[in-house]
């Protein structure tokens, strides 16, 4: 049975790093009808807040990395907090000391302080070599009995190796002699971090582990914890880092890295999935494009890749803007038309100017919150005075202004809006019209129309262009003397 886990520390955001780790043990579940499992890893209780718990979830959800098992919905193998799992970690502690696998041990801070400088010294690795490994019974009663703090270390056995077989890295082998016996349970009764783990997905029976390059030293302690209570170790996969582009590694200083910041900057959840889906995977083809449905088809573990991957916000909105496109066309109008509203440039997104401007803009809007900027180059117009400035004076040949004029002239009198509501033929006719009495066609015929509406060279289809204007009323645009 297929089970995967997302196991985030509530300490602060759900980054793209943490959600690249939800999603392929998300699509992992998906792809084989396994289980995909929600634990909150909270045992680091001064930096753990319920408020980043809510938060996440509320990413994921955002995502629509749903979870069969976790907080909220529950599961056979709960509580999904460790901070709500003691218990069953002190059971285990037992459990442990009663086969030999750990023991007590009462050394001091300033004991274990000079242990470590004591090693430095003689250049030995900095590993407990405390006596309390090989204590007598009676040595430890006699200390209990004192009322000396104490915690409980795992016994390492000596000079094992112990390997895995990375569905990423291949096969990882460390000596168990670079590890000292380390601390399972502290003195103040909390259970540590790589133990949790190591019990937890045990119990919750995890047959995949698939989760970040920088838990692969933690991997050695979790196997041994296995190993100790006869647990069969999952297979596990660690998953190379993400960069940044300048390959430094992602940080706060290359702008947003939260889900959080992405969504609120307008980006779709969809084009999110299909981005994170690239970092690091690919399925052997060219293709760039998913849904989340293909997505979960095209997944395989056996794909997953070696080398970092880079985190390219400029792909990242370019997938963005074939995700907005591929939208059903009303959805697509009624967001951007929306966004223009929220952009501040009209007021009703109802209106049909309002569907009129979003369809002009849809081919190069790649960020709906970019949209509205784009507004102003479309409604420059009166420009009377502007089409006669130096800008376009190369252009000015002729009869230019003439027939800039008389767009103007048919925008404001409303004949503009006449053809325009008399369907396509007669708006073609209407066109034909200024063609003839002018002697122009063509780009040239086009040109001054579009310079005039706009004040600019470049544009939409004028055709397109001088449809939606006509649609305009007085309302329409929020402030014109701000565009
Ligand atoms: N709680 C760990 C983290 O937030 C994940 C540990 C794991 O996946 O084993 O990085």
């Amino acid at each position: 049975k297929i089970k995967v886990r997302f196991a985030p520390s509530p300490t602060g955001n759900l980054h793209v790093g943490g959600a690249r780790t939800a999603l392929f043990n998300w699509l992992y579940a998906r792809k084989v009808g396994g289980k995909f499992v929600l634990r909150i890893e909270d045992t680091d209780t001064a930096r753990s807040t319920r408020e980043s718990e809510e938060k996440m979830k509320a990413d994921l959800a955002w995502l629509g990395l749903n979870w069969d098992e976790g907080p909220d919905v529950g599961g056979p193998n709960g509580p999904y907090r460790q901070s709500e799992r003691a218990e069953i970690y002190k059971s285990y502690v037992d459990k442990l000391v009663a086969a030999g696998h750990a023991y007590p041990c009462f050394c001091t801070d300033a004991e274990l302080e000079a242990m470590k400088a004591e090693a430095e010294a003689k250049k030995l690795p900095p590993i407990y070599r405390g006596k309390w490994s090989s204590a007598s019974k009676e040595e430890v009663e006699a200390e209990m009995a004192k009322g000396t703090p104490y915690c409980y270390r795992f016994r390492v056995p000596a000079n094992k190796e112990i390997g895995i077989n990375d569905i990423v890295r291949g096969q990882v082998t460390w000596n168990t002699d670079n590890l000292g016996d380390f601390v399972v349970l502290r003195s103040n009764g909390l259970p540590v971090y790589n133990f949790c783990v190591a019990i937890d997905d045990a119990l919750m029976g995890i047959s995949h582990v698939l989760r970040a390059e920088e838990h692969l030293p933690n991997t050695l302690r979790q196997l041994l914890v296995y190993e100790a209570l006869g647990f069969t170790p999952p297979v596990f996969g660690h998953m190379s880092l993400i960069l940044a582009p300048d390959k430094s590694k992602l940080s706060k200083r290359h702008g947003a890295t939260s889900v959080g910041d992405f969504k609120q900057q307008g980006y779709l959840a969809p084009a999110m999935v299909n981005y994170l889906s690239l970092l690091g995977w690919n399925d052997g083809t060219e293709k760039e494009i998913y849904t989340v449905d293909e997505l979960t088809q095209a997944f395989d573990l056996q794909r997953i890749t070696k080398s970092a991957a880079v985190f390219d916000k400029v792909k990242l909105s370019w997938m963005n803007g074939q995700h907005l496109r591929a939208l059903p066309e009303e959805e697509l109008l009624s967001r951007i038309a929306d966004a223009l509203v929220a952009g501040g440039v009209l007021a009703d997104a109802s209106s049909a100017f309002a569907a009129a401007m979003a369809s002009l803009v849809k081919g190069s809007v790649d960020m709906l919150g970019d949209a509205a900027a784009q507004v102003p180059a479309l409604l420059g117009y009166p420009l009377a005075e502007t089409v006669q400035s130096e800008e376009f004076k190369p252009i000015q040949e002729d009869n230019f202004l003439e027939v800039a004029a008389a767009v103007l002239a048919a925008h404001d009198s409303g004949d503009l809006a006449a053809a325009v509501a008399g369907g396509h033929d007669t708006f073609k006719k209407w066109i034909n019209g200024v063609g003839k009495a002018q002697k122009r066609k063509g780009k040239r015929l086009f040109m001054p129309m579009r310079v005039a509406l706009t004040g600019r060279m470049q544009g939409p289809d004028v055709g397109e262009l001088l449809g939606a204007l006509a649609q305009e009323s007085g309302s329409d645009v929020v402030d014109r003397s701000s565009l």
